[in-house]
């Protein structure tokens, strides 16, 4: 009752405090071990509570109306961040932002991505925007001209946690998406021999020429039977945990 309370409270001045912070983790090409970009992972550091994962404080901010200023705040300092990156490390580099499925039917989410668009931060075939299968429960007429007009402003769209969510596969024809995130499940699934599903999916994901990421690799087994299969990327703790600006700029940026 207490923390809850006391989170509520700090969340409304945390953007301003700057207690939030955005993480981010090395996406790896696996053939070439090479890094493709970059996924923003939202921090927030309280002062008294210490830091706080997303699973806990994003709820508490969408209970509290706060989740939309967040949620631009996030989308705009992700695209200025890359745009540095993108001049001090490789022009190539990608950045992959989570969208809820209530910021992405919020009209402050397009506003804010057609603001990137015309203000030209950064070209948005560099951004591949990350929701999860349960966007597929609303699969109405309005969410498909949702996602095409997401395209036809130059943004990815990617599948995150798949295999997990909604259990109908035929939102993949139906939606205009670029990838599929692997979920870690699967992967840990490599630890006792259990590919079966993981097999699937790439072959899946293959079959409809999206691109694929395996998410959470933590072992050199796991990495090293992935390398086997036709999945491009991969990310996990076995490369890099999500890194500070500081770390990522130590670690990539060669004087
Ligand atoms: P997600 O999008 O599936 O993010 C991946 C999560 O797995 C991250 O946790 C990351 O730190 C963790 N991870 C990465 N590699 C490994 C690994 O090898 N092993 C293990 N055990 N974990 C790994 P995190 O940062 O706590 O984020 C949790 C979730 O919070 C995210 O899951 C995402 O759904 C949500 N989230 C984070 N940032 C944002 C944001 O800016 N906006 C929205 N809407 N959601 C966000
Ligand atoms: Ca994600
Ligand atoms: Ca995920």
């Amino acid at each position: 009752f207490t923390r809850k309370i006391q989170l509520e409270r700090s969340l409304f001045t945390a953007l301003e405090d700057q207690s939030l912070y955005l993480a981010y983790q090395p996406i790896i090409e696996l053939q070439t071990q090479a890094v493709k970009g970059f996924e923003a992972l939202l921090r927030w550091n309280h002062t008294a509570l210490g830091s706080i994962p997303p699973d806990e404080f994003i709820p508490l901010a969408e209970e509290a109306s706060l989740i939309t200023p967040i949620n631009n705040w996030v989308i705009i300092e992700a695209c200025e961040q890359l745009a540095k990156w993108q001049q001090t490390i490789d022009p190539k580099l990608t950045m992959a932002i989570n969208i809820s499925p209530h910021q992405f039917q919020s009209d402050s989410f397009i506003r804010t991505l057609q603001h990137i668009v015309t203000e030209r931060l950064v070209s948005p075939s560099s951004i591949t925007l990350e929701m999860t299968e349960n966007i597929a429960i609303l699969q109405t007429q309005r969410t498909v001209e949702r996602m095409h007009l997401i395209k036809s402003l130059g943004f990815r769209l990617s599948i995150d946690d798949f295999g997990t969510g909604y259990s109908s596969l035929q939102y993949l024809s139906a939606f205009p998406i670029d990838e599929l995130k692997i979920d870690k499940v699967f992967i840990d699934g490599l630890a006792t021999n259990d590919h079966a599903l993981l097999d699937s999916i790439i072959q899946l994901g293959h079959n409809l020429e999206l691109n694929l990421v395996a998410e959470g690799v933590e072992t050199e087994h796991a990495l090293n039977y992935l390398k086997t299969t036709s999945c491009q990327h991969m990310q996990g703790f076995i490369f890099s945990e999500p890194l500070s600006v500081q770390d990522v700029e130590k670690r990539f940026l060669t004087p």
